[in-house]
């Protein structure tokens, strides 16, 4: 199974080696999509997972032993394609490449499992077609 999670951390535990822990100890792939840590030293962590339920229910405990949160993320924009006009802005923000422009027929297409919810897209739209 494949899960996108957004893991929040106190700052006595950002020194903790999390993304070593989750490979070595429960076997699982990750790839980090975008980790930042504020001025407190709290941190955050996006990333795909991706490993047998029973591995994924082991991680996510001792994530939660650890004080360290772990939210499934369902990335959920919407686009209108009634208004859209593919102009392609969007394509141009969306580093993680869900948004596309067809090379068939240049109509925008949104490639749900590449989204990783950063809601950059929705202001650039001049149509205002996105939305969460
Ligand atoms: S929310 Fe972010 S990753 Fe998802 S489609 Fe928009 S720009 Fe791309
Ligand atoms: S920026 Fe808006 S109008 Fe342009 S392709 Fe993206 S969704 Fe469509």
């Amino acid at each position: 199974m494949k899960n996108k999670i957004l893991l929040t951390f106190p700052g006595d535990v950002t020194n903790t080696p999390i993304a070593y822990d989750l490979v070595k100890k429960y076997d699982l792939r990750i790839n980090i999509l975008r980790a930042s840590i504020n001025y407190n030293m709290k941190g955050s962590l996006l990333m795909d997972v991706e490993g047998t339920p029973e591995n994924m229910e082991n991680a996510i405990k001792y994530l939660q032993d650890e004080g360290i949160n772990a939210d499934f993320i369902h990335p959920i924009i919407k686009i209108d394609h009634d208004t859209c006009v593919d102009c392609g802005l969007c394509t141009s923000v969306c580093v993680s490449g869900a948004l596309i422009l067809s090379p068939d027929d240049f109509a925008l297409e949104f490639l749900q499992d590449k989204c990783v919810g950063c809601n950059l897209c929705i202001n650039v739209c001049p149509t205002k077609s996105i939305s969460i």
